[in-house]
């Protein structure tokens, strides 16, 4: 008897089709259901479409909405394995999102496609059977949400999109794949060692993320004073670093007791407080601002906005950040 799978469609490229224009569009509902006859000979599959989205139009709110369904869908049927069809815009951060939120012991895998419905060598059909038989494989539970994608198998924290147009397209830059998919079987070659859970409610904290360049204008952020902010993240420089035009305007918001969370722009590596000059990595620690390991700007502004659902005290939330 095979494994019950549940899929759980939210639109992108996997459900779009291009035109004679090279335009490429939504379909209607039925681009994903197209394949649920290939998916048969490696589970019993139950498709169901929740959004039909192109990834940019995802918010925080729609990815909440997503983990409440998919609990909710658990609640009421068993299954073995979950897998979510997603745009890969921002397929990385609602992987990341659910990895944070969701506790669940089946495996949860998210794919979609590079290339829509109706193009020469479309790739939705071969990553959607890939991650239903990976999400069927006891061996893929326990860890954490899984992206599966031109049959690598890469955990939500680390992967990221490195490619506008290319198959290949997701890769876990620092670590690698967590695993491999073959035509014989699902292979794992190591376990993310770090998980964490929130219990959350709601995303609604509004936390935006700013890029340090070389040469930044101070006035580009001073507009974030006068704005309803929970928190901010920033993509600092190297080891974590920034210029020193902006440190007035980052002590004004943490003199209002907004948490600022940084992380490097190099997507290789730590930010550590070793430089000791203005604007070096040491003398933002010591002003207050919180280090964050592991995790690009998009995936820390998604932690911090599920953080700040348990608190906004920001030694809690440098707790939160620093034991990572
Ligand atoms: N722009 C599309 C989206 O994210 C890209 C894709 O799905 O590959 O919805």
């Amino acid at each position: 008897m095979p494994n019950k799978v549940l899929v759980l469609n939210t639109g992108g490229t996997i459900a779009m089709s291009v035109d004679a224009s090279e335009a490429v569009k939504p379909l209607d509902d039925q681009a994903v259901i197209n394949i649920l006859p290939f998916l048969e000979q490696y589970a019993d599959v139950t498709m169901k479409n929740v959004f039909q989205l192109p990834s940019p139009h995802i918010t925080p709110s729609h990815m909440n909405e997503l983990r409440i369904r998919i609990e909710s869908e658990l609640e009421q049927d068993r299954y073995a394995g979950l897998v979510i069809t997603h745009g890969t815009d921002t397929l990385e951060e609602t992987a990341y999102f659910l990895d944070l939120t969701l506790s669940l012991s089946i495996p949860v895998v998210i794919t979609g496609a590079m290339r829509s419905s109706n193009e020469l060598g479309a790739d939705g059909p071969v990553n959607l059977i890939s991650s239903v038989r990976t999400a069927a494989d006891p061996g893929s539970k326990g860890r954490g949400v899984l992206v599966v994608f031109n049959d690598e198998i890469h955990a939500a924290a680390h992967v990221t999109k490195t490619h506008t147009s290319n198959v290949a397209t997701f890769q876990s830059p620092e670590f690698g794949p967590i695993g491999t998919v073959s035509k014989k079987g699902i292979h794992y070659h190591y376990a993310p060692v770090k998980r964490e859970h929130y219990e959350i409610e709601t995303a609604d904290a509004n936390v935006p993320l700013v890029k340090a360049v070389a040469g930044m204008d101070p006035a580009w952020l001073q507009f974030l004073l006068e704005q309803p902010i929970d928190g901010l993240v920033v993509e600092a420089f190297g080891l974590g670093n920034l210029p020193p035009a902006i440190l007035p305007t980052l002590q004004q918001l943490l003199d209002k007791n907004i948490p600022i969370v940084l992380v490097s722009r190099c997507y290789n590596g730590q930010v550590q407080d070793i430089y000791d000059y203005e604007g070096g990595g040491r003398q933002l620690k010591k002003r207050g601002i919180i280090f964050c390991n592991g995790l690009n700007g998009p995936k820390a502004r998604l932690k911090l906005i599920v953080a700040l659902q348990q608190t906004n005290d920001v030694k809690k939330l440098q707790a939160l950040f620093e034991a990572m």
